[in-house]
């Protein structure tokens, strides 16, 4: 192939580059972000096709089945998943990119492993993406409610981890030293079993802060890949795979630090404490749950100043953000100032309250971080909190809670709290909740869409 050619397609991996950067920061803001996702897929398709003529490259029959093959099972997924079960599906997918990275890492050990540049690349990716896969998988099963959620320890656990990892990477190093692939298969199951070890200790409200890791770990190994493809035989194919691996890599690698920043934690406490293991004892609610009417609410909320609305996963579940957003248009109708309160990790992904209520059509500027909000509820009439539990637990203030140290939405500081949820449901992390027991606290029970409904009925009513 002359080197016309393959300047051209150097070239247009630069334009899929910059158009992947004009998605990434479109993405930064809920208003743009549907632009975003579709420039990322217009950067995907233009280096996926580029890559057809990389100088090299061969079988393209059975690429492009398997192009057809991803490509459409992922459309039909992301078509019929239901927004709540996104989180899974976002872990599954992840769980796949480091699952196709170690076996990229796989198929160059095995053609190139004379070359100690692009082994060593091969055998750095593959073991990330091990990881990255059997982690994923595992972050899945216990999103999915197919594991238990909390976290999983076993006996002498730091001790087998560090043996399994220790033993894993240097079998990868004999793989390299050797060049004896009998040191492949215990290389890859050691790693598999690495990850496994790793995510089950994890649980509860530490799960977004796994899941933005292993998005993290996964674009790493892409990279690494791509940086051994572009050193091996086919060149130019593993240019796509450094850009998008980088790109993943680093975006992925700020939001761990930022979920972890949400949760106050380091991301090695996260990873090696096993926090949230234990069930907290001998700590027993005082008080009883008041159950209130919607007519009750409306009315309070009518004579209120100001209503703060504490969104979580129960108005997601229920797809109440519609009427949220009618409740909230209404309030302002009547002269209440009405603003949202969102925490970090409501929901069962990052952003997910803020891409419910722009969906809903609700202006970005009623939405407020926690660090802007939390001070404005002790000077607040209302608060109504829509199916949140452990976003606004003040058990998170109390030493021996397995939320312990969590920064919540602190509600309970105004002058009436009033939940929305069906019943007496834990939240994800199953923590008992005793701001639920409150005396400022009463709580309206039903479905959130339903409750919110039934609120506006009322509101339209008086
Ligand atoms: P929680 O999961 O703590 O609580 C949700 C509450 O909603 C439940 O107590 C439930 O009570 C109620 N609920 C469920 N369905 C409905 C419905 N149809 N109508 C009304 N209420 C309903 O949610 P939060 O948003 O407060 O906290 C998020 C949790 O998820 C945190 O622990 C976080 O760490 C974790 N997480 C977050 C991720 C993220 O990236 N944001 C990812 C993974 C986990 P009841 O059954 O009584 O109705």
């Amino acid at each position: 192939m002359s080197a016309w050619v393959s300047d051209t397609i150097d070239a247009v991996y630069v334009v899929a580059v910059l158009v992947f950067i004009l998605g990434l920061k479109a993405m930064s803001s809920p208003v743009t972000a549907r632009r975003g996702i579709v420039y990322a897929g217009i950067a995907m398709l233009i280096a996926v096709v580029v890559t057809f003529f990389s100088p090299g490259l061969s079988n393209f029959a059975l690429i492009a089945l398997g192009v057809a093959i991803g490509g459409l099972g992922g459309w039909y997924w992301a078509r019929v998943v239901k927004m709540t079960a996104m989180p899974q599906m976002v872990a599954m997918f992840n769980g796949m990119g480091g699952g196709a990275a170690a076996a990229i890492g796989a198929v160059e050990l095995l053609s190139t492993l004379s070359n100690q540049i692009t082994s060593s690349l091969s055998v750095a990716g593959a073991i990330i993406g091990s990881i990255s896969i059997a982690g994923s998988m595992i972050a899945f099963l216990k999103l999915q409610g197919w594991m238990p959620s909390k976290a999983i320890v076993l006996p002498a656990r730091q001790v087998v981890n560090t043996g399994v990892l220790v033993v894993g990477v240097a079998c990868g190093v004999l793989l390299l030293w050797t060049s004896n692939f009998v040191w492949m298969a215990p290389f890859f199951v050691l790693l598999l079993l690495y990850g496994i070890l790793l995510t089950l200790p994890i649980g509860g409200a530490d799960m977004p802060v796994v899941i933005a890791l292993f998005n993290a770990l996964t674009g790493i190994a892409v990279a690494l890949d791509g940086f051994a493809l572009v050193n091996g035989p086919l060149g130019d194919a593993g240019y796509a795979m450094v850009i998008a691996g980088t790109l993943v890599g680093a975006s992925g690698s700020l939001l761990t630090f930022l979920m972890a920043k949400a949760m106050n934690r380091s991301v090695s406490n996260v990873f090696f404490s096993a926090f949230g293991a234990t069930e907290e004892t001998g700590v027993t609610m005082k008080g009883s749950m008041k159950p209130i009417e919607a007519s009750d609410v409306a009315a309070m909320m009518e004579y209120a100043n100001q209503v703060i609305i504490a969104p979580g996963y129960g108005m997601a579940v229920a797809q109440a953000q519609g009427k949220v957003r009618e409740l909230s248009d209404l309030l302002e109708s009547k002269g209440v100032s009405v603003k949202f309160a969102i925490h970090p990790v409501a929901g069962r992904m990052p952003g997910h309250m803020n891409v419910l209520l722009a969906e809903a059509g609700i202006s970005y500027d009623k939405l407020f971080d926690r660090d802007e909000i939390n001070a404005e509820f002790a000077n607040t009439d209302v608060v109504l909190v829509i199916g949140a539990n452990d976003v606004v637990n003040p058990a998170a203030h109390r030493q021996g809670s397995p939320l312990f140290g969590m920064p919540i939405l602190d509600v309970e500081q105004a002058k009436n709290v009033i939940v929305i949820k069906r019943g007496q449901g834990k939240g994800f992390a199953g923590v008992e909740n005793d701001l639920f027991y409150r005396d400022n606290c009463h709580m309206l029970y039903g479905d959130a869409q339903a409750a919110v409904g039934k609120l506006v009925a009322a509101l339209k009513a008086q």
